[in-house]
């Protein structure tokens, strides 16, 4: 099932998106599926008359995986890490599907990094891989944007990760998704870039939930980058960068200075 987050004149709602591509409709569910679960409304639009929004703002935190596919690390001149290397993007860095990313002031050297995103569905710690369905509310695609410059000379990520429109999210989320063997792809400006599959992964989904939930406390609604694949470069403005997840669907955003 794929769950989307929308504005049609007012205020954001969640509905289930149906169909075909290119007539998909999207019928508005009672309240929030991280909490009521997933009721419908008898109210249906298409797809094309709402504008999507980041299917999740998370409450709490987006956690950000570092090399976690090994031709991705060795392109950059990096190991693959021998524990995990995780870092935090605040909320406040998600946007969703359209929504500009805006190049920060502080760097001249802003990368793509298209990822398969796990959003969680509950409250959870130190989950055991086998358990690791039982917490997992569904999939998207997201691009975790990087200032590559920023990140080589600040002894911390959070400026280089974190900062605003750095976390684009969408379009939905699936909540069907085996994620041991799926697609992820990015385009520059129509360019295949990325080309990779999650099963290329050092550590598995599931690996890294467990692994994350033993540093932290997981809420409903934070959200996983599980690492991206080789093929990674640098953003301009007036770019367009879109990411494809196989059984997802696509997450298109463009690239302004302001
Ligand atoms: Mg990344």
């Amino acid at each position: 099932m794929r769950i989307a987050r929308f504005v049609v004149d007012s205020d954001p709602m969640y509905g289930v998106v149906e169909g075909e591509p290119g007539s998909e409709t999207v019928t508005v569910i009672h309240g929030d599926p991280f909490f009521n679960g997933v009721e419908r409304t008898s109210v249906k639009h298409k797809l094309e008359d709402v504008r999507l929004l980041a299917p999740i703002i998370p409450r709490s935190k987006v956690i950000g995986v570092g090399r976690n596919y090994a031709e991705h690390a060795a392109e950059l001149g990096n190991e693959v890490p021998a524990q995990p290397l995780l870092f935090l993007k605040p909320n406040t860095a998600v946007v969703g599907p359209g929504d500009p990313v805006v190049l920060p002031e502080f760097s001249e050297q802003v990368s793509f990094e298209a990822e398969l995103c796990v959003v969680i569905g509950r409250i959870c710690k130190d989950v055991p891989e086998e358990r690791v369905d039982d917490v997992i509310f569904g999939y998207t695609c997201g691009n975790d944007l990087t200032a590559r410059d920023v990140q080589k000379t600040d002894l911390q990520w959070a400026r280089a990760k974190g900062f605003d429109t750095s976390a684009p999210l969408g379009p939905w989320i699936e909540t069907e998704l085996d994620p041991e063997d799926v697609d992820v792809k990015g385009w520059l400006n129509g360019e295949l870039r990325q080309d990779g599959n999650t099963k290329d992964m050092i550590r598995s989904v599931r690996e890294l939930v467990s692994i994350v939930s033993q540093a932290f406390t997981l809420l409903p609604g934070d959200v996983i980058m599980t690492g991206t694949p080789a093929g990674v470069g640098l953003v301009s403005e007036g770019d367009r960068y879109e990411i494809e997840i196989e059984g997802i669907g696509r997450l298109s955003n463009p690239v302004v200075r302001r």
